[in-house]
């Protein structure tokens, strides 16, 4: 396998807000990777670097060898830059539309040949605005896929579909990797991701959390633990965030949560008993998984 997209150390501000601060990955050929991660992680501002939308701070980019900012001209040639956005205008016919995206091409795929595939069989006359939803998303598929892009990026694009049509996306998803394209896929559904992707990157606050295969990474979340309980005299959190697995501490009324990627009530109970504090109510559970995605991205790399 080679590298497709290769990300050292990506930045991006935008004013005083760091949107990425310091993401490396790297794509395979052929492979769907997922970015996924919380809202704000970073996520579409990562993969506008990539497309070459956005001119990064720092870091290098390469996709297929170019410069995705630098050399946009050789990107757009290669790389389906439409998918994120939907369709085209809703007033063009499938047909009109299909004709229009081949028409920038120079070595276009035939589009009769992708409606066919992508099982976009509303009819060629059909306005993209009477479409419904998993139709517009096939059409939009086709749209990218015409220019026989390859590498294509899929940022949210099942996001407000039902669950019957967002199957039929992912169904769509895995026809466009079997004709050869390498996908870089952004969802914030694990769900997704476990069905869809070889590997993730798990992003939060514009960093890479982890990078897995989406197996790995339940595994990580399957192991993760939760203690809370109420501190019978006041409590600094460093003195629990500082041992190890430990990926945070947070409070509810006086409640506090401590949760962790191995079992640490050992540990944990031991430090309470040095400083003197008796932990009532204690309760040691496992957590649900899109509750230890969610506790996974709580800990801040950097501040850890
Ligand atoms: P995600 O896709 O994971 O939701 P984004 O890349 O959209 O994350 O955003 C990362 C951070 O950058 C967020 O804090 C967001 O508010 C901020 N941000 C994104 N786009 C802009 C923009 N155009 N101008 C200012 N801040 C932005």
């Amino acid at each position: 396998m080679s590298a497709v997209i290769e990300v050292q150390n990506l930045r991006k501000k935008y004013g005083d807000v760091v949107a990425v601060d310091d993401v490396s990955l790297t794509v395979e050929q052929g492979e769907i990777f997922g970015i996924l991660g919380p809202d704000g992680a970073g996520k579409s501002t990562t993969v506008e670097c990539i497309e070459g939308l956005r001119k990064r701070d720092g870091g290098t980019i390469r996709v297929l060898g170019f410069d995705p900012y630098a050399e946009r001209a050789e990107i757009t040639r290669r790389l389906d830059v439409r998918l994120q956005d939907g369709t085209t205008s809703d007033r063009l016919q499938v047909a009109e539309a299909l004709t229009l995206y081949s028409s920038f091409y120079r070595d276009p795929a035939d589009w009769h040949v992708l409606v066919d595939s992508l099982g976009l069989n509303s009819g060629a006359t059909t306005g993209s605005g009477e479409l419904s939803c998993d139709q517009k998303q096939r059409l939009s598929m086709a749209l990218a896929l015409v220019g026989n892009p390859q590498v294509a990026v899929l940022d949210e694009i099942t996001t407000g579909l039902d669950p019957h049509a967002r199957r039929e996306t992912w169904d769509t998803i895995e026809t466009v990797r079997a004709s050869g394209v390498t996908i870089l896929l952004v969802t914030h559904l694990m769900e997704e991701a476990e069905r869809l992707c070889d590997r993730v990157a798990l992003l939060n606050k514009g960093r890479v959390a982890a990078v897995d295969t989406p197996s790995g990474l339940i595994q990580r979340i399957r192991d993760h633990h939760r203690i809370t309980f109420l501190p019978s005299l006041p409590l600094h959190d460093d003195l629990l965030t500082r041992l190890p697995g430990v990926t945070g501490v947070t409070r509810k009324d006086e409640r506090v949560t401590v949760t962790a990627t191995t079992d640490v009530l050992h540990p944990v109970l031991s430090e309470l008993a040095h400083h003197g504090i008796v932990p009532e109510g204690l309760r040691v559970e496992r957590v649900p998984l899109e509750d230890a995605l969610l506790a996974l991205t709580a800990a801040d790399p950097g501040e850890s």
